[in-house]
């Protein structure tokens, strides 16, 4: 099988920061499609990757390309594929390859299929060693994990959507947050910004939780009709036992008990966010009010396609600071310290310069 030298930005170890890197990417077969990657998001899972803070789960095989966030224009396709042809728009998430015909995969629900691969750090069926993501200049994938993206979408705020977006419309839908539902979003991130925007969209009552008191105005901006400093223990007490649902998109340390006890009779509370280290939980919690805890990942390809038409319906996209690849070092560091307004998305044309 040929290969083609593609630009990239890898990180070399747990303490190297990104830099410049050539990878290769694998001649497109039958069913493949070759992108030219246009913008590319800056999840905080690429941070966690790329500082081997889930060695536990998946450890991280450097070195590492990160990077699941990938809109694009394609370049070529295989001779099996219907999709796309070249010149189309295309997008790209977490999802590379999967089983395809087991339960799972056959449900559309390809993120829960046991031999999934991911876009980053997964062993790469085609090349051997590990897949390469998103902060590259080029990606060929099948053209089943490809997802088509609205015209009518600014490309920069759209790559956001293939994992901060899914990730969020995923439990919200499934939990049936609707018309009416009080719902809590917990930490206004790349994650929490886009749950605010889609419990808005689908009807819901939506009350934010920041430890950022600075963040009030852009909360109601986005669509939350209260904003509470959840380190002002006065103003979280004042909505107990009141929640549907809340989602928890905290990307470190914090207190769940916290968040359950504003959970009413039968309330979940569903983590997206997968801080480093275990998270304690008190039974009582949820023992008094037979609430529920639960967790939730990304999104199958179906509803990542259904989440697309639905942002473009409903003209919804990520608020994205567009960065060259040559600051990506110093978005992680604003990550850490929450300042992130609401999602660093990668102009890959800065990775030419
Ligand atoms: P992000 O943009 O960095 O946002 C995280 C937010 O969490 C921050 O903006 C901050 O919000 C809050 N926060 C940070 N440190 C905190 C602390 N010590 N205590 C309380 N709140 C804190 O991150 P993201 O990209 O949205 O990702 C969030 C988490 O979801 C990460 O752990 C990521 O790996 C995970 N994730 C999971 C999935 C999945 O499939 N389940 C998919 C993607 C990402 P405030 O300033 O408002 O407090
Ligand atoms: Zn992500």
């Amino acid at each position: 099988m040929t290969k083609s030298n593609v630009k990239a930005y890898a990180a070399q170890s747990a303490t190297s920061g990104l830099g410049p890197f050539g990878i290769t990417r694998r001649e497109p077969g039958p069913s493949d499609v070759h992108i030219e990657i246009l913008f590319c998001g800056v999840c905080h899972s690429d941070l966690h990757a790329v500082r081997n803070e889930w060695s536990s789960v998946m450890p991280t095989v450097y070195p590492i390309v990160p990077g699941h966030e990938i809109v694009g224009r394609v370049t070529r396709v295989g001779s099996a594929v219907a999709k796309f042809k070249a010149g189309d728009l295309a997008a790209v998430g977490c999802l590379v390859d999967s089983d395809r015909d087991c339960p799972r995969c056959t449900e559309g629900l390809e993120q829960f299929c046991p031999h999934l691969t991911l876009t980053y750090n997964s062993p790469d069926k085609h090349l051997g060693g590990v897949t390469y993501g998103g902060y590259s200049d080029s990606i060929v994938v099948d053209e089943r994990f490809v997802l088509r993206v609205p015209s009518n979408l600014n490309l920069a705020a759209t790559a956001p959507l293939l994992c901060a977006g899914i990730t969020t419309y995923s439990p919200l839908r499934h939990w049936g947050v609707t018309n009416g539902k009080k719902v809590g979003v917990v930490g206004l991130g790349g994650l929490g910004h886009m749950a605010v925007k889609f419990a808005r969209a689908f009807g819901a009552q939506v009350v934010v939780f920041t430890t950022s008191p600075g963040k009030q105005d852009d909360a109601l901006r986005l669509g939350a009709h209260e904003v509470v400093v959840s380190r002002n223990a006065n103003e979280m007490r004042k909505h107990a036992g009141s929640f549907d649902f809340i989602l928890d998109a905290v990307s470190a340390d914090h207190d769940l008990n916290a968040y359950v006890s504003l959970l009413g009779l039968d309330g979940n509370l569903t983590l997206v966010g997968a801080p480093e280290k275990p998270l304690a939980l008190a039974a009582f919690g949820l023992i008094l009010g037979r609430r529920s805890l639960s967790g939730s990942a990304i999104g199958g390809l179906p509803e990542t396609q259904e989440m697309l038409d639905f942002c473009g319906k409903h003209n919804i996209t990520a608020d994205v600071e567009v960065i060259p690849i040559q600051k990506v070092n110093e978005a992680y560091e604003r990550l850490l310290k929450s300042d992130v307004k609401y999602r660093f998305s990668i102009d890959m044309a800065s990775l030419k310069s």
